[in-house]
């Protein structure tokens, strides 16, 4: 997607660590316009999929998410739901929520994400969403919250994939359909290429 493109390019900075910050415009101060340009071409991509539920994690995906939401209706002409994973702060998980382990690729913590069961059920057909994807592991805990529910993952929708790092590669060998907005191919500090 060539406006997001070219908003990393303007604004995005690229940190040791092979992180790439895009705090003012998508994780920490948020564009909205740009938002719901991305929310209109996730909605594009999986047109006429019968989608019941999106799917994201808090913080970053759920911006994304609410937008694309707005794109996507039900039979009766509601906006589908958004269902964000919650990063789960006490020990104890109970039987009323999926859980599974995620490990962050940004702080290097495994955490427990939980969902209520009460917002996941097997009719659902769900679009996971997420702000970045770099090894996979956020995605593969979400897919496997949906499979967990007996719900079917329609697809997943990424703002920007890190295609250097085995994510993308590891989720689609899964048979998973990945839309990804952005795929960067390479990035150092000075410069950010990307896969067309
Ligand atoms: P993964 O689980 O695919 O290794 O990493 C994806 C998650 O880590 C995303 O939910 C995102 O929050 C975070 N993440 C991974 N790479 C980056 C990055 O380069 N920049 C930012 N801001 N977040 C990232």
């Amino acid at each position: 997607m060539e406006l997001l493109e070219k908003r990393i390019l303007k604004d995005g900075t690229v940190l040791p660590g092979n992180i790439l910050k895009v705090g003012s415009f998508l994780n920490h101060q948020l564009d909205v316009d740009l938002l719901d340009a991305m929310g209109a071409e996730f909605a594009r991509l999986y047109q006429n999929q019968k989608i019941t539920k999106i799917l994201t994690i808090e913080a970053s995906g759920i911006a994304i998410a609410c937008f694309a939401a707005r794109y996507f209706k039900l039979d009766n002409n509601c906006s589908v739901p958004v269902v964000f994973a919650k990063k789960n702060k006490t020990n104890n998980v109970n039987s009323d929520v999926y859980s599974t382990q995620i490990q962050s690729f940004t702080h290097g913590k495994t955490y427990d994400v939980i969902i209520s069961k009460q917002f996941l059920n097997a009719k659902d057909r769900v679009l996971i969403i997420d702000d970045f994807l770099a090894n996979g592991c956020a995605l593969q805990g979400l897919i496997k919250l949906v499979q967990d529910a007996g719900a079917t993952v329609v697809g997943a929708g990424i703002a920007i994939e890190k295609g250097f790092q085995n994510g993308g590669q590891l989720i689609r060998s899964q048979g998973t359909r990945l839309e990804s907005l952005a795929i960067i191919e390479s990035m150092t500090e000075n410069s950010i290429s990307f896969r067309h």
